[in-house]
């Protein structure tokens, strides 16, 4: 571990930040968009213990456009890690200028972490992408190009939603497998989708793609995503061309991107299983094959209406591992998006796809875990769940942890259904 930031001993000055349970030591330092109640304009913050610090009111920027920070490159993105560390020191005699920065994070408004111009949704849960395939296509799960192409479709950015934010089951249509033609109604199949977010900090040029060996310095940080979708209006609409309104109705973004410098301990061998093909050359490489793999966990938690009334604070319903999930890495991803040429730029969003594990206990959507909803889980206040229902709560939480690091974590994810608006829409 060569990154001096990293060194699982460093203490800060902010108390919160030194417990064990906090998901933001000095270790971490995420970056993300924040404002006082009454503010229009965002801020650039990077999460403490239970305080954000104001980079600019720090002296660390003279702007505050996080899109604008997330291109810098590495060599400049890291010594801006180092200085934010050294502030945040124990020791540090910076303090009195940093602690006049901080701000509790219960007294501000986190946002969405930069402004996101376009959002492409991959698949890269390979044990997701075989249960949903067996359910859509009993015959034929797992189509034969998986295993060669990252697979992935562009979505929309306008509906991705910050953390906290609550959004209405879509109308759309579906159709009973025993009805001659569909209905316009609510999904009555809502679920979700445990997802991380990549967030691209430099771009390319237009015509000129990212080789594997550059793709991380392209990527800022990484996110929890929650990928919001309606299997029913998805298996009516998703041949021929994909997904479409299924799933553009709402995204929810956790608010701190954990940079790739802060991940570093957690980074592990990419290793495919005995028998799987390898990448075609342009999709592989020594240190992806080395370090390409992240060792994230990650749990899914379901608050009821019901379970938010009684102040219980949900049931943890999967817990999944971004490493064991992942067909791709993320460096895989950048390459191809732009081996065809596609330029991407500051901000630009990836949805992993859906990251389940192999067990049923993993599952990172409830399609996979209720079997379709033939197979509801019960909750540990008695209610039953094939799939969401209105007033339910879902947060994503995730960590970094081995032995000899100091415990990362991304905060959390979280949105809450409402009622469809099904009156005005008929
Ligand atoms: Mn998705």
């Amino acid at each position: 571990m060569s990154d001096p930031t990293n060194a699982p001993d460093l203490k800060s000055w902010v108390g919160s930040a030194n417990e064990a349970a906090s998901d933001f030591p000095i270790q971490n330092l995420p970056f993300g968009r924040f404002r006082l109640p009454g503010e229009s304009a965002w801020r650039i913050g990077v999460a403490i213990g239970d305080q954000v610090l104001d980079l600019r009111a720090a002296g660390l920027v003279d702007h505050a456009d996080m899109n604008r920070l997330m291109q810098r490159a590495p060599n400049e993105r890291r010594a801006l890690r180092q200085a934010i560390s050294e502030g945040l020191r124990e020791g540090s005699a910076q303090r009195a200028t940093f602690e006049a920065a901080l701000l509790p994070q219960s007294a501000v408004q986190l946002g969405l972490p930069c402004e996101v111009g376009d959002y492409t949704d991959f698949y890269v849960g390979i044990h997701h992408a075989t249960e949903v395939g067996r359910q859509f296509r009993p015959d034929n799960p797992l189509l034969p190009n998986y295993k060669w192409v990252p697979i992935g479709y562009h979505g929309r950015a306008s509906t991705l939603q910050p953390s906290g934010t609550a959004f209405r089951r879509p109308m759309g249509q579906v159709k009973a497998p025993d009805s001659a033609q569909p209905v316009l109604a609510p999904s009555a199949r809502l679920d979700i989708e445990l997802e991380l977010g990549v967030f691209i900090g430099r771009g390319n040029e237009q015509g000129e793609p990212v080789r594997i060996a550059d793709a991380e310095s392209h990527v800022f940080g990484i996110t929890l995503f929650n990928d919001w979708s309606a299997r029913d209006i998805q298996g009516w609409e998703y041949q021929p061309l994909g997904p479409f309104l299924s799933k553009n109705f709402a995204s929810t973004v956790s608010p701190w991107m954990v940079t790739m410098e802060a991940l570093e301990p957690f980074r592990q061998p990419f290793v495919r299983a005995e028998g799987e093909p390898d990448p075609l050359p342009y999709l592989d490489s020594q240190d992806n094959r080395e370090r390409g793999a992240m060792n994230i966990q990650m749990e899914v938690v379901l608050q009821t209406a019901g379970m938010a009334r009684e102040g219980h604070a949900g049931d943890v319903i999967s817990r999944s591992n971004f490493a064991r999930a992942a067909y791709w890495t993320v460096a895989q991803l950048v390459t191809h998006h732009t081996v065809n040429g596609c330029s991407l730029r500051a901000g630009d969003l990836f949805g992993t796809g859906t990251l389940s594990g192999p067990d049923k206990s993993q599952s990172g959507s409830l399609l996979e875990l209720t079997t379709g909803g033939k197979s509801p889980i019960t909750l540990s206040n008695g209610e039953r769940r094939g799939f969401l229902e209105d007033g339910d709560t879902v947060i994503l939480r995730a960590c970094c942890e081995r032995e000899g690091a100091r415990r990362i974590g991304f905060g959390e994810c979280r949105g809450t259904v409402l009622p469809s608006i099904q009156g005005d829409a008929q």
